[in-house]
């Protein structure tokens, strides 16, 4: 983004935020909905075509301010109709995911660029952190999504869901995330009923509980083992934060948040983590835990050997966690011929230098 550095960007500003603004220049704060529906509903990016702003209002938000967007890069289009994008930033790409179904279609975008996690199973953890993505940048996937659909493929299901499942964890970049969820669900932005977002995490545990007060939204939390002892190898972070304290964390999300359930995601991975014993043990750790589990088949990437469960292992696993009384989806894999698919996104490394082993 290349705005003059004395131009306030504002794209991304709360109502709030706007409001102060507008009524610091003198402009009447009720054109904060319009302008915020224009701008967020319509997808106009220019003070000159947002209704309900005089001339005078647009002469001063000109002066003062801009609404810049990053670009996204020309879709790339799956067999399946998931859409990806790359998008600029800090010296590498970003990337977001279209994922169409009958009667929804859910974008999912990348909160960082990189990620220093390094969960075993997943490619962008092996490119490292690189910087965390303004809230602008976020919602340029968002935006950028929006205008193909809008301008290029009207009959194509609009956005219904937006997930922060793409590359990096929202929650260590908890403050331009809040923002950009906060305003997927303003009425007079996105509107999206706040089930229909959802952030994903590791279980990074004190920013559980931060986004529970900031940004009340779905929640996801990547568990992929029943055991810390597997989960430390799967997904490192949980060395800091382990399985006895992540659960109650669960527990007080949902009590501050208000919301009902959150969504456990299991990557099914042949012989790690996808036995009966192990379905056992999952259903009782989350005996307490008001949730969706939702069983996702591993998708290769080339940094880690491992293969995804065979359909059996899955549909055992999946009928062991029902008998439990669990509600169970099985993720059906999109987009894994554009690199689109959970767990592939990476971005572009630039130097196999960059790729680092995870040791556990
Ligand atoms: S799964 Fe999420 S938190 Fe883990 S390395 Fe990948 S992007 Fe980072």
């Amino acid at each position: 983004m290349s705005k003059a550095p004395s131009l306030v960007n504002l794209i991304g500003h709360s109502r709030d935020s706007l409001t102060q603004y507008f009524t610091a220049w003198g402009i009447n704060p009720l054109k904060v909905k319009p302008f915020m529906q224009g701008l967020y509903q319509k997808n106009i990016l220019s003070f000159d075509y947002i209704e309900g702003l005089s001339k005078q209002d647009r002469a001063i938000l000109k002066e003062h301010a801009c609404l810049e967007v990053q670009k996204l890069s020309k879709p790339l289009f799956s067999n399946d109709q998931s859409v990806k994008w790359t998008m600029p930033a800090s010296s590498s790409m970003v990337e977001c995911v279209y994922l169409p179904e009958e009667r929804r279609a859910t974008l999912c975008v990348s909160s960082q660029c990189g990620c220093a996690l390094k969960c075993k199973f997943c490619a962008t953890g092996y490119q490292g952190f690189e910087a965390n993505l303004s809230k602008a940048q976020i919602l340029s996937q968002v935006i950028g999504a929006s205008d193909l659909l809008m301008h290029h493929f009207p009959a194509w299901q609009a956005i219904s869901n937006v997930v922060f499942m793409g590359m990096g964890e929202p929650l260590l970049n908890l403050e331009e995330v809040a923002s950009v969820a906060n305003l997927l669900v303003d009425d007079y932005a996105y509107s999206l009923a706040k089930r229909r977002v959802t952030i994903s995490t590791s279980g990074i545990i004190p920013k559980i509980l931060e986004c529970a007060k900031r940004a009340p939204v779905g929640l996801a939390i990547s568990l992929h083992a029943p055991d810390n002892d597997l989960r430390n190898e799967i997904v490192p972070i949980n060395k800091k934060y382990p399985l006895e304290e992540l659960i109650p964390a669960l527990k007080a999300y949902l009590e501050i948040s208000k919301m009902d359930r959150v969504v456990v995601e299991y990557v099914m991975i042949k012989n790690v983590n996808d036995s009966l014993a192990q379905a056992k043990l999952l259903a009782n750790l989350l005996k307490d835990v008001p949730c969706m589990i939702n069983l996702i088949p591993y998708n290769p990437n080339p940094f880690v050997d491992y293969t995804c469960s065979s359909m059996e292992q899955i549909e055992a696993f999946t009928q062991y966690l029902k008998g439990r009384n669990y509600v169970v989806t099985v993720r059906r894999t999109r987009g894994e011929d554009i690199q689109g698919a959970c767990g592939q996104l990476v971005g572009a490394i630039k130097s196999r230098s960059k790729v680092r082993k995870v040791v556990c």
